[in-house]
């Protein structure tokens, strides 16, 4: 028995979200007694392979096939798998991003494994049962699911567990693994950058903005204040269909769900179905004309006042703060 965690990396970079769901990895592989292996597939350079050891990797599976070096779902699920059977780890562990939540159900029917994504913390193993605290209903609600089966898949949600540097360098392995020919029905040809700019799904600061903006023409604000604090921009849903902002900032029931540690909502009257994609955010900050806005409610700070008065003044306050 052992804890297998895929290390997935972002053009040969591991985020700080691996960190994360290596640290928690780690956790479960001590409540456990046992060890932890890491997977890597693709390019990524030898030092940041062995520094996962840091973050309590024992050791480390390298894949470096060419036709593994861009994601292919089914390609990446039997590669995983076969490692958890040839390390003989019953517990695969994943960060909830947009890849991890595709792998994690192909992983679990490999393995006949029961799947908890979206976890917000360590499963509760005090019972001797294996319960997972998870996001369910789009993160409206929590829901403890207990995984019964002897092989579990776990696809952790970024920001809900800290990073722990315990360790050093660990051991880097090459691990070779024949994915079928039948794996790669779906290539990635391309993949065409949105915006240079913070990852809405890993962002630790996530400015938003809604219809109280008005119009496309008064962005220039909301992007000077998520510059100013390295976060990532986000809208509300009519925002994007109106083609004010892309849709791939879209946040909500029908968008992305964030779980940032601060998320700032302006001009945003807080909807259920917008609610439904933040509600994992630590502390939400609501910047709204209307007193009565129901995003109040779920608000850990509010500012009753006009968009156009309260963000510059934000912004001046800011700048004051750096300097
Ligand atoms: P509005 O509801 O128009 O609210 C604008 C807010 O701005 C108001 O509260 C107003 O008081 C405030 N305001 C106005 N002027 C100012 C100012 N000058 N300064 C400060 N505040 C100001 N919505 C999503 O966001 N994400 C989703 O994923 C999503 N999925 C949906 C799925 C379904 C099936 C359905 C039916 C709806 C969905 N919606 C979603 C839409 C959702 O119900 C709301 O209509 C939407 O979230 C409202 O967007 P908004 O708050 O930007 O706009």
């Amino acid at each position: 028995m052992s804890v297998l965690v895929f290390a997935e990396n972002a053009d040969g970079k591991f985020k700080k979200s691996i960190f994360e769901v290596v640290s928690y990895a780690k956790a479960i592989a001590a409540q456990n007694n046992t060890s932890l292996i890491a997977i890597s597939i693709g390019d990524v350079a030898e030092d940041d392979l062995a520094g996962l050891g840091k973050f309590g990797a024992d050791k480390i599976l390298n894949v470096s096939a060419d036709k593994l070096k861009t994601f292919v779902n089914q390609a990446y699920a039997s590669v995983i798998a076969e490692a958890a059977k040839r390390e003989g780890a019953n517990i695969v562990i994943l960060s909830n991003s947009f890849s991890g939540r595709g792998l994690a159900p192909r992983i679990g029917v490999k393995l006949g494994a029961g799947v908890a994504d979206g976890a917000v913390s360590l499963p509760d193993q005090t019972s001797g049962k294996f319960i997972v605290k998870k996001t369910a209903f789009s993160g409206k609600a929590f829901a403890a699911v207990e995984l019964t089966s002897e092989n579990k898949v776990i696809a952790l949600t970024p920001n809900s567990y800290q990073v722990v540097e315990s360790g050093a360098n660990a051991p880097v392995e090459s691990f070779v693994a024949e994915a079928k020919e039948s794996d790669f029905k779906i290539m990635v040809k391309d993949i065409v950058r949105a915006t240079d700019k913070v990852s809405l799904p890993d962002a630790e600061i996530v400015v938003s903005a809604g219809r109280g903006l008005k119009g496309p023409e008064n962005w220039g604000m909301i992007e000077e204040l998520a510059d100013l604090l390295g976060a990532a921009t986000a809208c509300s849903k009519p925002v994007s269909d109106a083609g004010w902002r892309p849709h791939s900032e879209h946040v909500g029931q029908t968008g992305i769900a964030v779980s940032p540690n601060l998320y700032i909502a302006i001009g945003i009257s807080g909807a259920i179905q917008h609610l439904a994609g933040i509600s994992s955010s630590k502390v939400i900050v609501v910047i709204n004309k209307d007193p009565e806005a129901p995003f109040f409610k779920v608000a850990d700070y509010g500012i009753a006042g006009d968009a156009f008065e309260v963000v510059p003044k934000l912004i001046e306050a800011v700048k004051q703060y750096k300097a």
